[in-house]
């Protein structure tokens, strides 16, 4: 799953171990990427 940086907002690939840092500033807070924002949304 892509992340992205939460201080330069680069793209990051998540890489094996779970722990992923920005490699353009070495920022280690990255969020979660969501390119859809679908909601399910009942409608009855
Ligand atoms: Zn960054």
């Amino acid at each position: 799953m892509p992340y992205v940086c939460m201080h330069c907002g680069k793209k990051v690939k998540a890489m094996d171990g779970g722990f992923v840092r920005c490699p353009a500033c070495g920022y280690r807070a990255l969020k979660k990427a969501r390119p859809n924002l679908a909601r399910e949304v009942s409608t009855d």
